[in-house]
């Protein structure tokens, strides 16, 4: 597949399913700014896509701010060009059940997933409009089928897919789609940080999801970075508003 010519940005890009993504896309031919909230922390991945002959930046900034997100996007446009490809991966989580949870928590998790996918779109929507071609993935979840503990989580992701359905319905005479990937259990640091809240060995923990998961697995980052890597090809023009389920069976 030749995307020589688009520009990615990967929010969340530094680590886990981001660090994935940007990966498959660079292999896949794109130039990707590796954005995350530590620029330092992209350095490793950037260095690694251009060792294999990608373009590539890496730019810091949180997503849930808006000026920072005006100047990264900008900074991008710099280095790389005017970005066509966004993928809004960055995510934090905040668990608790209801009667614990801190309002703060709720706004934290609200703010890096939904404002943030927010001012991400906007921003690169523009560049998207002039080239009348563009792709945005949303990072949604499982869980926003609804998962105990996660009541602030679980209705972020679920925003995530109202956010996607409704830019799938404002971009598309623009040749913008917008599509959600959903992802169970991946491994990588978020889930080994929710093994460790609930006093189970990463390990075990692991285990335990593989079992009750129908292809008997738990998944790879590179999993979803396969899935996001289809809704933002040449060919998948006519798939937009779209929510798939990355989670080795069945959901619900
Ligand atoms: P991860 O390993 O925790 O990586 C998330 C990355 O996002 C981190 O590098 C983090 O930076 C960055 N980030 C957090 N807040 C940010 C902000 N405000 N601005 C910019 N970057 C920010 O998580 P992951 O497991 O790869 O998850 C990636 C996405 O998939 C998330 O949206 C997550 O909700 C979703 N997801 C994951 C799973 C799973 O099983 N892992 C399942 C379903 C959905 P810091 O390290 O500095 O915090």
């Amino acid at each position: 597949m030749d995307r020589t010519t688009r520009t990615a940005v990967v929010t969340g890009g530094a680590r886990g399913i981001g660090a994935a993504i940007a990966r498959r896309l660079a292999g896949d031919g794109c130039a990707v700014a590796v954005l995350d909230l530590d620029e330092q922390a992209c350095a490793p991945v950037v260095a690694e896509l251009e060792a294999k002959g990608a373009r590539a930046v890496a730019v810091g900034a949180d997503v849930a701010d808006e000026q920072q997100v005006g100047e990264a996007v900008d900074r991008v446009v710099s280095a790389l060009g005017p970005p066509t490809i966004l993928v809004n991966n960055a995510g934090i989580t905040r668990d608790d059940l209801l009667f614990r949870m801190a309002a703060t928590d709720w706004d934290a998790v609200m703010n890096v997933h939904l404002r943030g996918a927010f001012l991400m779109c906007r921003a690169v929507q523009q560049h998207m409009v002039e080239a009348g071609w563009g792709r945005i993935v949303n990072l949604s979840s499982t869980s926003a089928l609804g998962n105990r503990g996660q009541v602030n989580y679980a209705a972020a992701k679920a925003g995530l897919q109202g956010l996607t359905k409704t830019l799938a319905l404002e971009l598309g005479r623009f040749g913008v789609t917008v599509n959600a990937v959903a992802p169970g259990f991946v491994e990588t640091a978020m889930t080994a940080a929710t093994a460790e809240r609930l006093g189970v060995p990463f390990e075990e923990f692991q285990q335990q999801v593989a079992a009750r998961t129908a292809v008997g697995r738990i998944g790879r980052p590179a999993d979803i970075a396969a899935a996001v890597a289809f809704f933002v090809s040449e060919e998948a023009s006519y798939v937009s508003g779209q929510v798939l389920y990355v989670a080795g069976g069945p959901t619900s």
